[in-house]
């Protein structure tokens, strides 16, 4: 009796495994968990206060449908001064995190017979969600360093051709594209006429000389094209608030705004007052948390290749490592689920991110959780 539409789509691979280290974990059993990609640090205490005096001030009631204006302001502000990108505050949209404005922004675009480009790997939503959307995914490699091209691009671009997702810093590889390469991904799209929707979640965890460029930045023509998605749950260490937002044209936003007003109306008003201080309060806890993964990120990379059958390109961005185990033997499902089961570390498998062979780790972990559960991988190989 179930709707095709959801027999369709398979469950989110990233939020089963976390939640089944984490039962397990309350079982007692001591579970390292390197599964879903969520900061170890709590919310700023600034943040916090902010959402206490939201309550105290009652300010617990329905706000427009597409979020507060004070905070579209502020998303604004933050587009022009950190990303270089010129919305009006009618070109913004606050949504329940950022899976839910890139799920909204897909319903917004794609119609029946479309096509995705989406290069692989992805993370494990993006699929479900052209699916969702009645559209279909193309999958487009990336190569041996998971770094997209426009080459790549092109290769896929057809005249069913409707949309592109970027994803960079990349979940779950880690990769940035390169801005050269976006500049050109940009005159694809705007040649052949499709929408390109930018998940820039990761803006703030590009490392070392490492360059952060987003695509709607580069001229007025692409700018219309694209729908430019992030929230506050990474920047912040703010993934159980739930707030992610985008800046679009007026007819997509519109469209967006919407499809949201019949069914999630607007996001919790308490939390979109958090997400105001995030974003205009003071940021030195973000330069802290950056700092901190990249000291994990050197650390990750050179453990993991220390580990025999396992080797690993160095992430250049986000929080995650993604290690090809190819020469263990092993597919990316049974490595993931044996690892749990024998030796209770918790990775998710590449299969889920249209990539075999590979497993991602997240290492937004504490260092001593990083050493233990990497000596336990590294253990559980050498008994195999
Ligand atoms: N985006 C994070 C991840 O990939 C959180 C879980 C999810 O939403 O998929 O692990």
């Amino acid at each position: 009796m179930i709707s095709q539409r959801v027999k369709n789509i398979a469950p989110s691979a990233t939020l089963a495994i976390d939640a089944k280290a984490k039962q397990l974990k309350k079982e007692g059993k001591d579970i390292v968990i390197f599964g879903a990609g969520e900061p170890d640090f709590n919310t700023p205490e600034n943040i916090k206060q902010a959402a206490k005096k939201a309550i105290d001030n009652n300010v617990t009631r329905y706000t427009p449908v597409g979020g507060m204006p004070e905070l579209k302001k502020a998303v604004a502000d933050k587009f022009r001064s950190f990303n270089k990108i010129s919305y009006d505050p009618s070109e913004i949209i606050i949504g329940c995190g950022g899976k839910h404005v890139l799920y909204n922004a897909m319903m917004a675009v794609l119609d029946k017979g479309d096509e995705a480009i989406l290069p692989a790997p992805y993370w494990v939503s993006f699929e479900e969600m052209i699916k969702l959307a009645e559209a279909k995914p193309v999958f487009c490699d990336t190569g041996r360093d998971f770094k997209l091209t426009a080459e790549n691009v092109e290769e896929k671009i057809t005249k069913k051709t409707k949309l592109l997702i970027l994803n960079s810093p990349s979940n779950p590889s880690g990769a940035i594209i390169e801005p050269s390469e976006i500049k050109k991904i940009a005159k694809l799209a705007v040649d052949n006429n499709f929408y390109v929707i930018s998940d820039e979640v990761y803006e703030h965890f590009a490392y070392g000389n490492k360059e952060f460029l987003s695509i709607a930045s580069l001229n007025d023509e692409i700018k219309k094209l694209t729908i430019t998605c992030n929230s506050v749950s990474k920047t912040y260490a703010m993934t159980g608030w739930r707030i992610g937002y985008c800046g679009a044209s007026k007819e997509v936003i519109n469209a967006m705004e919407n499809l949201q007003g019949h069914s999630t109306s607007n996001p919790s008003n308490i939390a979109q007052m958090a997400a105001l201080e995030a974003l205009t309060g003071p940021q030195d806890s973000v330069r802290l948390m950056v700092k901190a993964f990249d000291e994990r990120r050197k650390f990750v990379h050179k453990r993991l290749n220390e580990i025999d059958g396992i080797s690993c390109i160095e992430p250049e961005g986000a929080f995650y490592a993604f290690p090809n185990i190819e020469e263990t033997g092993m597919n990316s499902m049974d490595f993931a689920s044996r690892l749990l089961d024998e030796a209770l570390v918790a990775v998710v498998p590449g299969a889920a991110f249209g990539k075999e062979g590979h497993v991602r780790l997240s290492y937004a972990a504490s260092m001593h959780e990083l050493e233990k559960g990497l000596d336990r991988i590294d253990n559980w190989i050498k008994k195999k």
